[in-house]
């Protein structure tokens, strides 16, 4: 799908290992990292430039598969010491990560140097990683046309000042449900949304799992379904190949309008849905552009209703 007119997107986040079981299934070892779902994602839609570290210890099959999508490697560094590692488990609530142990590895003494052809990025993603890197890339790159944030409950407990000052400098938040209301310590997505939207960014995405997604912004509330999937085999990296989705598509067409970033939330969905289907990133291996664009006009059919003034029926309800 990406064409030379597809603007850059250059997305910083975590590249790693993980553990993962699921009552579906388990593997060890497999590709994990925000930035690895995200920079997969958005390969389908747009060029893609990668700002991450990993040890000696990453396999070069890996290495290979970002190449094999086009991802631009300049801005992966490869340094002695372990790779960052994650392991975690899912119960049958597929919408709860449950973290075992977190190893930020080569990620601790990071310190990104952007190639200089990264820096004229229109288009950033920054991706779940601690929000003092996400600060340094951003404090890089000279004048970005839309930025995004995503982040999660490690960072919120451990760097919550500076994951606020990464929302004062984004015009787009994307946030898990239980993590908008860890944040703003309110019940309520709604209020959480404004408060989060009030600490920078003009938009607010609040993803819900297999509830879909919302996007608040000003004057503006759309809520997007997830797809109908029978099976969710392994849920790791939803949100991060979400992210790609939405800023993948948003850099292909160039264009931040409001109504853009209603079929980019659509897209990111359809991304997400995929995702899921396998573990790790398996199923972004045998993926086509085809199919994305099949589920899209699915997402399509699921959302759409016929409203019908039945006036009537409007007049009674209302007691005229
Ligand atoms: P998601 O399921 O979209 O929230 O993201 C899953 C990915 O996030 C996994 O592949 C992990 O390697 C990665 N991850 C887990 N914990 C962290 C963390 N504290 N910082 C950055 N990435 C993480």
């Amino acid at each position: 799908m990406p064409d030379s007119n597809s603007s850059s997107l250059l997305i910083v986040g975590s590249v790693g290992i993980d553990d993962v079981k699921t009552p579906l299934g388990e593997v060890n070892g497999v590709l994990g990292g925000a930035a690895s779902y995200a920079s997969t994602a958005a390969s389908f839609f747009t060029p893609v430039q990668m700002v991450a570290v990993v040890g000696d210890d990453f396999p070069r099959e890996h290495i290979d598969f970002f190449r094999s999508r086009n991802i631009d490697l300049a801005g992966l560094q490869q340094v002695p010491g372990p790779t960052f590692r994650w392991s975690g488990f899912y119960d049958f609530d597929v919408n709860q990560a449950h973290s075992l142990d977190t190893q930020l590895g080569v990620f601790q003494d990071f310190r990104p140097e952007l190639p200089d052809h990264y820096r004229d990025a229109d288009f950033v993603l920054l991706a779940n990683i601690d929000p003092t890197l996400q600060l340094q890339v951003l404090d890089q790159i000279r004048n970005p046309r839309l930025v995004m944030c995503d982040t999660m409950n490690f960072w919120i407990e451990s760097k919550r000042d500076e994951l606020i000052k990464v929302l004062g400098r984004v015009n787009v938040a994307v946030i898990n449900d239980g993590e908008a209301r860890q944040l703003c310590g309110t019940f309520s997505l709604v209020k959480a949304a404004q408060q989060i939207r009030e600490m920078g960014p003009e938009f607010v995405i609040i993803k819900k799992g297999e509830h879909g997604a919302v996007m608040f912004g000003p004057g503006l509330h759309f809520s997007a379904p997830s797809y109908p999937l029978e099976e969710v085999r392994d849920p790791t990296g939803a949100g991060d190949s979400f992210a790609g989705g939405f800023m993948g598509y948003v850099a292909h067409t160039q264009d931040p309008s409001d109504n853009n970033l209603r079929r980019a939330v659509i897209y990111g969905s359809v991304m997400a849905s995929f995702d899921v289907e396998d573990f790790s990133q398996n199923r972004m291996k045998s993926l086509t552009p085809q199919e994305v664009a099949a589920r899209y006009r699915a997402f399509k059919q699921i959302a759409h209703f016929e409203a019908m003034e039945e006036l009537s029926l409007l007049e009674r309800l209302s007691g005229e």
